[in-house]
């Protein structure tokens, strides 16, 4: 019997090497393909160890250039912004870009988009203006007010930009002024998928409304413009919120005569479906 008892260990360990053998390898079958699980019908990505899914990322960087004393304020008001927030998310389901698209806040010139660099520019000057410009035209009663326009107006801004550059990053079709149509993109994107967007697009639309103030007399660099004439732009948001829901906005256009506001009111609905239509179809869902 005792001389017995270190073979029966040793068979007994022998069993415990062919178990844990036997283990390991089942071990390593069973988990081995968890790195690889597809997420099959999507394209959304799939972390690698435990097949969750998971938030795409933004497709756009924000860079912000070194502002000088004046401007470090509108620095600071566009970095504390949910404007930026706004973007990233919308980056991430309705235009997603790859590369992903540059916006460079401080630049020289701009508003633009620049499909050579692919990145969009904004001054500084361009917000601090704007901001200027709701301040003296006395259309809000609050500081709050104001910085809540212009936060709206560089919204709608960033996204008339980025419209131009989906339209070149898709190769959409131009069938008239590119302008108009990156105005629709950015009008119908506020309607669509930004909460209080119906608000968010009369306030830019108001900016337009107020820089016509400021125009005394037309001349032949505004009809050559590629842009339309403020006003246009102004009345064409309009246009769009109302034909978005003419119940809620009935008393959108009483600044016009009776004849315009009963042809818009007659007009915008269909203007708005067709618009919708067209955007989404070009949109991602
Ligand atoms: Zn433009």
């Amino acid at each position: 019997m005792c001389s017995n008892l270190p073979k029966e260990k040793y068979k007994s360990q022998f069993g415990i090497y062919v178990l844990t053998l036997i283990f390991s390898v089942l071990f390593y079958i069973t988990t081995a393909h968890a790195g690889t699980t597809q997420n099959i019908g999507t394209n959304l990505p799939v972390d690698d160890q435990y097949g969750l899914v998971l938030e795409p990322s933004p497709t756009v960087n924000f860079r912000f250039l070194p502002s000088n004393t004046a401007m470090r304020q509108t620095e600071q008001f566009i970095e504390q912004s949910p404007v930026l927030e706004t973007i990233k998310q919308l980056s991430q389901k309705r235009f997603v870009f790859s590369p992903a698209l540059n916006i460079v806040f401080g630049s020289d010139d701009g508003p633009l988009f620049d499909p050579v660099t692919n990145s969009i520019h904004i001054p500084y000057q361009f917000v601090s203006e704007t901001s200027q410009l709701f301040k003296k035209k006395g259309l809000f009663n609050t500081q709050r007010e104001v910085n809540q326009a212009t936060e709206d107006a560089l919204l709608h801004t960033l996204l008339h930009e980025i419209g131009h550059a989906y339209i070149a990053d898709r190769a959409i079709p131009i069938l008239g002024k590119e302008e108009d149509s990156v105005d629709n993109f950015a009008t119908i994107l506020l309607l669509n998928d930004i909460p209080r967007g119906d608000d968010i697009a009369i306030n830019s639309a108001d900016l337009f409304a107020l820089e016509d103030l400021d125009t005394d007399s037309f001349d032949d660099a505004d009809f050559v413009s590629e842009h339309s004439l403020d006003l246009q732009r102004y009345y064409n948001i309009l246009c769009l919120v109302y034909g978005s829901n003419p119940n809620r906005y009935q008393r959108i256009f009483d600044e016009l005569p009776v004849a315009e506001r009963k042809q818009q009111k007659l007009r915008c609905p269909d203007y708005f479906t067709v618009i919708n239509q067209g955007w989404l179809y070009y949109l991602a869902e």
